[in-house]
């Protein structure tokens, strides 16, 4: 038997519709609003002549999302803040003080810390999210750490609920030797993972990037780098994979995280770089909150921003996406695993513009996309993939990042 029901007075950002102009409704500041059909677990659309036999539920003005994604997490490094010391400088001291805590990275250890993180992000409604692994086991650089296995299981835990993806993280030059590449690439395609690895000037990248994007055509994997993670320093990281992704004719997802560095980058290298991205089809995840915290320390007041140039990326055709990096460790002392925390830090961050609306896909359809996965739209998803949140508008939303309910659970306890 059909299941209707209508769910009066919500709205819904254009930008999360696939065909916002045939979703029906009121338009105003990039929102629709009106009542909203839903049959079977679908959304049909908003409704100016329901039918008689639909369900009539209350929406209260509530936003509805689609469920959120999230590219870049390290759920192996989360909620470790409380026993770290050195922290609070820069990019290496944070990389010093987090190695030293590796010893106490137990099964349980890390289990427990990211089931934290896991169910902050499910209470944030994100339905895709993609973790970093920081690479090696002990004193082996090149070995599987426990945290990778520990993490694959907890992925299948929440599987269902949120799709976690795991991608290694070891230093570029450990793929300069074959060898040791092909031992990380088969390890990672045990897990059906994502081959990644840090880049920072490392003095064998240029080898390790062409044996890095081999192995990933070899064994059909997605990439995805730490990339020029750094301010007022020359960088070429960016260049190698924009180069080597048209050498190779690599048609595979690659996702790029920081590039910091595109800030140094004078204006004819940075449309050159920008326009060999978009041609490549290779999408940039800015990550404000570590990189806001962590570039360009000196001892006072910060006068340059961390952060990439998203905007002007954007503008040239470049995919784009937020991720929200590190949370309460020794890299970013704050935070939750929220995309939304995120974007409204964004804001100010990179004067993303009005209308705020025409943002949330870099945090949603936008950051899926650059995993590699379908992006959800409001108009296509199954009602389990999408959230109300009680919110009037964008501003509200980012403002007090309210808690957000899956169509199916605000039904079942609407009126309650
Ligand atoms: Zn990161």
């Amino acid at each position: 038997m059909t299941q209707l029901f209508l769910v009066r007075d919500v709205a819904v950002p254009a930008s999360l519709l696939a065909r916002p102009d045939h979703f029906g409704g009121e338009r105003r500041d990039g929102l629709l609003s009106g009542d909203l059909l839903v049959q079977d677990g679908r959304v049909l659309g908003f409704t100016a002549t329901p039918p008689r036999e639909a369900r009539v539920l209350s929406g209260g003005g509530r936003l509805v999302l689609p469920a959120l994604a999230e590219p870049h997490l390290h759920l192996d490094k989360a909620f470790t803040l409380g026993r770290l010391s050195g922290i609070g400088r820069d990019l290496l001291s944070a990389i010093r003080a987090q190695e030293a805590d590796k010893a106490n990275w137990t099964d349980e250890d890390l289990r427990h810390r990211a089931s934290r993180a896991m169910e902050e992000l499910y209470a944030a409604g994100v339905g895709l999210a993609r973790s970093h692994v920081d690479w090696g086991d002990g004193e082996d650089p090149a070995g599987t750490p426990r945290a990778w296995d520990v993490l694959a299981e907890v992925a299948q835990e929440w599987r269902g609920r949120v799709t976690l993806q795991l991608s290694c993280l070891p230093e570029i030059d450990l793929f300069a030797e074959p060898e040791t590449g092909q031992r990380i690439a088969e390890a990672v395609r045990r897990r059906d993972g994502v081959l990644g690895a840090w880049c920072l000037g490392h003095p064998r990248r240029h080898a390790g990037f062409t044996e890095v994007f081999r192995l990933a055509d070899r064994y059909g994997l997605h990439l995805d780098f730490h990339v020029d993670e750094g301010a007022g320093v020359e960088l070429d990281g960016l260049e190698i994979i924009a180069r080597e992704r048209a050498r190779t004719g690599f048609e595979g997802p690659v996702l790029c995280g920081h590039a910091v560095s595109l800030m140094d980058a004078a204006p004819d290298r940075l449309s050159n770089l920008l326009e060999s991205m978009a041609r490549g089809g290779i999408a940039l995840c800015a990550l404000p909150t570590t990189n806001l915290f962590l570039q360009s320390r000196g001892s006072g007041t910060p006068d340059r921003r961390g952060i990439t140039r998203l905007v002007e990326a954007s503008q040239a055709g470049v995919a784009t996406c937020l991720g929200t990096d590190n949370v309460q460790d020794a890299f970013y002392p704050l935070g939750r695993h929220d995309p939304l925390g995120t974007l409204a830090l964004a804001v100010p961050a990179l004067h993303l513009a009005a209308p705020l609306g025409d943002h949330l896909p870099l945090v949603s359809t936008q950051a899926a996309q650059a995993m590699g996965a379908a992006p959800v739209f409001v108009d296509r998803a199954p009602a389990a993939a999408l959230l109300l949140a009680e919110a009037r508008d964008v501003a509200g939303l980012l403002s007090c990042q309210p808690r957000r309910k899956r169509l199916p659970e605000f039904i079942a306890t609407a009126g309650r």
